[in-house]
């Protein structure tokens, strides 16, 4: 469904669809920024799972048909979106970020139409939770406040029980679901991913990635990257994260108000005190792990103009933001015309001088080589291995993913899959909820 299609839903504005059941299923959400009920379209929670270690986990079916919140969706999906999910949320596991799982695709030998026939299938997803910010939203506008407060005990108990006993619970879970986000952002910025739909009903308050539609891994670094076809604005370009994050929480935050305290001024102080600081706390942890990436131990201040530098360079030079950190890390020259640059070579002498000379080595490279992925899912290769698996062929799909499961390991004999044909990404369009 594309975003028009969504905000003119089958109940138009804020109407609850007969039948709702509060905070299971339904949500709310800001879409590009619009406010819409929302609730789960396609997808079907079968129950939790608690694992050997007392650990909960969501069972939840996608593409398993209408629910009372499809509108005018079929509630399915094609094979190929949920491979591509199935494919990608594994990479991002592997890459040491929390995201939801995939168990299976199962094919359900139904057609699916999306303007042409394509098979349907049903993706088993794990999640620590379905509890996004769009929930709160939907507990705020249409439920009682016992309700909002209700699913914040829920929600402490489940995801942060440490907040339980604290002075300020809805507050002090403002801040932690805040933290996550952050450490997400900047997990994601590490390795080149886009979501390309961060809006509030595909932000989790567990702190997991979620919703895999129209994401995609960036290859020439420009933080202006953009692969959705209905984000024709650039909000959810890969530079753009950390703020949409931000105003994400914002939302998040005034759903909690009635929470963080009766007195609504007082209420909405403390919440834009934890809001503000933000900015500050991602940009730190954001320059920390780039610093990483540059193998730099302990930052400092006069770091980040090393990091500047180097970005500024890339993004004149289109470079490649997987090739040249590991190229640095292999302390060789890549095949990137960058490192022919004069002013590069400037800019290296600076990184080793400061950064080299007096560290020993080996605790630096150990830090790069956790930070910078030999393999990421180039999007030519996933189009390629997903074309063959509908067509019947799993092998390709296979051996990417064998490979996409040890992202940081070097693999010498298939770096084919790093390879990107010149001009792909720039006619590369991915697509929501296919
Ligand atoms: P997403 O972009 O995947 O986060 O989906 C946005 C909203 O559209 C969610 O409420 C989904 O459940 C709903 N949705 C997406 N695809 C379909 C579909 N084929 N049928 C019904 N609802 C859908
Ligand atoms: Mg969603």
């Amino acid at each position: 469904m594309n975003d028009k299609e969504n905000n003119v839903g089958y109940f138009s504005g804020n109407q609850i669809p007969d039948g709702a059941k509060p905070l299971a299923q339904a949500y709310a959400g800001h879409q590009f920024g619009h406010f819409t009920m929302l609730g789960d379209g396609r997808a079907i929670l079968l129950g939790e799972q608690l694992d050997a270690m007392g650990k909960r986990f969501d069972i939840q079916l996608k593409g398993s048909g209408q629910t009372p919140y499809s509108r005018r969706g079929d509630g399915r999906a094609t094979l190929y979106s949920m491979l591509r999910e199935y494919l990608i949320s594994e990479s991002i596991h592997h890459l040491g970020i929390p995201t939801t799982r995939s168990l299976s695709v199962v094919s359900t030998g139904e057609q699916v139409f999306r303007g042409e026939r394509h098979n349907g299938a049903v993706l088993t997803r794990t999640a620590d939770s379905h509890i996004r910010v769009g929930t709160f939203e939907y507990a705020r506008n249409f439920c009682s406040t016992e309700d909002l407060q209700a699913l914040t005990t829920y929600t402490i108990q489940r995801h942060y029980p440490e907040l339980t006993d604290t002075d300020n619970p809805a507050l002090e879970l403002l801040k932690a679901v805040m933290h996550r986000q952050i450490d997400l952002v900047v997990h994601w910025m590490q390795v080149g991913f886009i979501h390309g739909v961060m809006n509030t009903d595909n932000m989790s308050i567990a702190g997991e990635t979620i919703d895999y539609g129209p994401c995609a891994f960036m290859n020439s670094y420009n933080p202006r990257t953009v692969f959705s076809s209905i984000d024709t604005q650039g909000r959810y370009a890969f530079g753009n994260q950390s703020y949409i994050a931000h105003w994400n929480l914002a939302i998040f935050a005034s759903a909690l108000l009635p929470l963080i305290s009766e007195n609504q001024k007082k209420a909405v102080d403390l919440a834009k005190e934890v809001i503000e600081g933000f900015q500050q706390t991602f940009t730190e942890k954001w320059y920390n792990m780039m610093c990483g990436k540059l193998g730099i131990l302990n930052p400092k201040d006069k770091d980040k103009d090393l990091v500047d530098g180097l970005l500024s360079l890339m993004e004149t030079n289109r470079s490649d933001y997987t090739q040249v950190f590991l190229a640095l890390q292999q302390d060789k020259e890549s095949d990137e015309s960058l490192f022919d640059l004069a002013e590069f070579s400037g800019w290296m002498q600076k990184w080793k001088n400061e950064h080299l000379r007096d560290q020993g080595k080996t605790p630096s490279l150990e830090l790069m080589k956790k930070l910078n992925p030999r393999v990421i899912p180039r999007n030519h290769w996933v189009e390629d291995v997903l074309e063959a698996a509908v067509q019947g062929d799993m092998a390709p799909f296979d051996q990417l993913l064998g490979l996409l499961s040890k992202p940081y390991d070097n693999h010498p004999d298939q770096l084919q899959f790093q390879q990107i044909p010149a001009g792909f990404d720039a006619r590369y369009q991915t697509f929501c909820g296919t």
